[in-house]
């Protein structure tokens, strides 16, 4: 049998965070790495798929965090590469509410409801902060279909996370959708082609290996190995676990030896958010189009039942599709059950809201994030009451030599795409400080090793701070840089 191939560093993940470390590493000199990707492409969840001719985005379709007073690198990507955008404006969804007879409700009675909401979502934060266990009052329960509405897309979508929210204070309010034939995923494809080999559009390079599927890592103080689920083993200095949340918490990899407590206690400490947007397409357009019209809500007595819909005729005129957003425990639901259920269902919800006499879809996309073993979610979520600087302390905190990345190892950007990007740089960054660290450590130790004899054979005291004052370098030379990093596989751009 062929001995294992042996890289620098082997990044676990092709996702935006994986591709983005594995470009830091190389433009820092580290040009023998392998990144190891478990389905057939890169991108994870940025993932573009034909709809009846749209580039329909089922993972991430907004670059969120825009017009602030810091630049959002994904939006300045984006823009370099003539990304088509549009902009979303989601406050009109709440102007826009059916009720399942199909009247809009009056704009006061759903400003008034809104409002009441956001107060009660804010005090009940406040609470929590305070450590108050008191449960809330039965009047800020939402009960009434318009409630659990608004309920719905205040927690689900606007006050998802911990306020303040850094995306927005820090890059932005703003929100574009991408609608783009190459899709979301083209920018991915362009970092990527900065520094892996393509041909012909596609990458061509052996350090991406597709449908390699991680299933153990064993880790020792001095490397990694890692094996695959087709049998092949791979070693290596050091090792990027850049998979989702979802994964980690999952059994798809084995750690030998097991993760330390604080670390697997931290992984199962977040929330695994599971957000699903299913495609419908008509043969013609039975709903309210126009400006202000892009988002509307259905209000029914189940929270988060075929709540949040959006006309896609910004993003791609003409098409007649409609997009209706399911989150967790609705989302498990129907990804369990046949897509022709799933149609009859969200049709119902339609006839509830246009009446009887609008036409059937004529298909149906369902994304299926849950049950999608290399994802286990959509994104992570932390705990609105916790420590949570130490959480993802412990979160992105390397094991050996193991380092994680990924949206969920972001301190303020989590759950998002420009999340994953800089997590993937930051992750890189650090190992390339601890890879030079060592590198150093391994310096003053080698220079110790040679030293010693030549200070045994010339009975002269050297001092070992300064070794070039040390003499005879042709018999006892003192290991360069070169040398040094062949023997840690480091390149020596990075010493
Ligand atoms: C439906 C949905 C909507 C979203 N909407 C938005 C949005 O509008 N705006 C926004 O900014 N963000 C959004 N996000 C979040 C955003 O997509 C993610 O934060 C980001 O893409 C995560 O990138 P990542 O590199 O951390 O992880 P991933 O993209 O998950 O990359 C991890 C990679 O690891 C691979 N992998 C898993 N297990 C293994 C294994 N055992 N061996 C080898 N490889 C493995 C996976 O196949 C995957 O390619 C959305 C996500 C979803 C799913």
């Amino acid at each position: 049998m062929d001995s294992p191939s042996h890289s620098s560093v082997i990044i676990v993940g092709a996702g935006v965070s994986g591709i983005c470390a594995a470009k830091v590493l190389a433009e820092n000199g580290v040009k023998d790495l392998l990144i190891l990707e478990a389905s057939d492409r890169i991108g994870g969840r940025i993932r573009k798929e034909k709809f009846r001719g749209l580039p329909a985005e089922l993972g991430a379709g907004w670059i969120a965090g825009v017009g602030g007073r810091e630049s959002n690198p994904v939006w300045e990507l984006a823009c370099k590469l003539g990304l088509r955008t549009c902009f979303s404006d989601y406050s009109n969804a709440r102007y826009n509410i059916y009720d399942r007879s199909g009247k809009i409700i009056p704009s006061g009675i759903a400003a008034d409801s809104y409002k009441r909401a956001v107060d009660s979502a804010i005090q009940s934060l406040r609470n929590q902060e305070l450590g108050g266990d008191e449960p809330p009052s039965s009047a800020s329960i939402p009960k009434t279909p318009i409630e659990l509405a608004i309920d719905f897309i205040l927690h689900d979508f606007e006050m998802a996370e911990v306020e303040p929210i850094s995306t927005f204070v820090d890059f932005g309010e703003r929100e574009f959708l991408v609608a783009d034939e190459r899709g979301f995923e083209y920018f991915l494809y362009k970092l990527a082609e900065d520094f892996l080999h393509t041909s012909e559009g596609k990458i061509s390079d052996s350090r991406l290996q597709l449908n390699k599927v991680v299933r153990e890592i064993h880790h020792l103080r001095s490397g990694v190995s890692v094996v695959t689920e087709d049998g092949y083993i791979y070693e290596a200095d050091y090792l990027i676990l850049s998979v989702s949340i979802g994964v980690l918490q999952s059994d798809l990899i084995t750690f030998n030896p097991p993760l330390p407590r604080w670390k697997s206690e931290a992984i199962e400490k977040l929330d695994l958010i599971v957000y699903t947007k299913i495609f419908l397409k008509f043969p013609h357009k039975f709903w309210p189009s126009g400006p202000e019209k892009e988002f509307f809500l259905y209000a029914h007595d189940r929270r988060g039942y075929y709540t949040f819909w959006q006309d896609m005729e910004n993003a791609y005129p003409d098409s007649n599709v409609l997009v209706v957003t399911l989150t967790n425990e609705e989302s498990k639901r129907v990804e369990a059950q046949p897509d022709e259920e799933t149609l009859k269902e969200a049709m119902e919800v339609l006839r509830d809201m246009f009446g009887p006499d609008i036409p059937d879809a004529i298909d149906i996309l369902v994304p299926r994030w849950w049950n999608n073993r290399f994802q286990r979610c959509s994104y992570s979520n932390y705990p609105i009451v916790s420590n949570n600087n130490q959480l993802n302390h412990n979160i992105k905190a390397p094991v050996d030599r193991i380092y994680f990345s990924g949206e969920h190892t972001s301190e303020k950007f989590n759950g998002y795409v420009h999340g994953a990007y800089l997590a993937g740089i930051d992750t890189s960054k650090a190992l390339l400080e601890d890879m030079r660290k060592e590198i150093m450590e391994r310096k003053s130790e080698s220079q110790t090793l040679f030293i010693e004899p030549f200070i045994a054979c010339t009975d002269k005291v050297t001092n070992l701070s300064q070794p070039d004052t040390v003499s005879s370098p042709h018999k006892c030379d003192i290991p360069t840089k070169k040398y040094l990093s062949r023997k840690v596989g480091l390149p020596e751009a990075i010493l």
